[in-house]
């Protein structure tokens, strides 16, 4: 049983003493070095091989072709299936990819938000709009 007075002890000391808890979100700490939060992808460098596809045990990475001779890529990831084992990382040979230790509050309220669209930006609207004209197509037939 708790005795009262060390009770009253431990609260008394409590009022005095520094807080054990952080003030996030309004302050943060340095993350670690090697956190693995959001993908990071080098579009520039990509040559479109898929090993990165392929190997990614979640499903959570597609690389779209714009132009494969012009090496024109985007790459849809969904980081809600993410598991952030970093094994496309280590599975390009080509130096695309790393994992942010900034980009790591990645909650969402919406759906939506999770997919992202990594790339030069005309060749995501490219992918975008193609990707709306099927899907316009696709209601005129149903
Ligand atoms: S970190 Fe792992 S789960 Fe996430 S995209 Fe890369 S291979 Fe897939
Ligand atoms: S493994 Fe690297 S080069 Fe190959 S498609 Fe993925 S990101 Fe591009």
């Amino acid at each position: 049983m708790v005795k009262l007075g060390s009770l009253l002890g431990n609260a008394l000391q409590s009022l005095f003493s520094k807080p054990a808890t952080q003030q996030y979100p309004t302050v943060k700490t340095a993350t670690p070095i090697r956190l693995r939060g959001a993908l990071i992808y080098d579009a520039d460098k990509c040559t479109g091989c898929n090993m990165c596809v392929r190997d990614c045990p979640a499903d959570a990475i597609e690389i779209l072709i714009v132009d494969r001779k012009a090496k024109k890529f985007v790459m849809r990831y969904h980081y809600d299936r993410c598991v952030f084992c970093a094994q496309c990382v280590a599975s390009c040979k080509f130096d695309c990819l790393e994992m942010s230790n900034e980009e790591w509050e990645l909650a969402e309220v919406e759906k939506e938000p999770f997919t992202v669209y990594y790339g030069n930006e005309e060749n995501v609207k490219f992918i975008l709009d193609q990707a709306a004209s099927t899907e316009s197509e696709d209601n005129k037939e149903g």
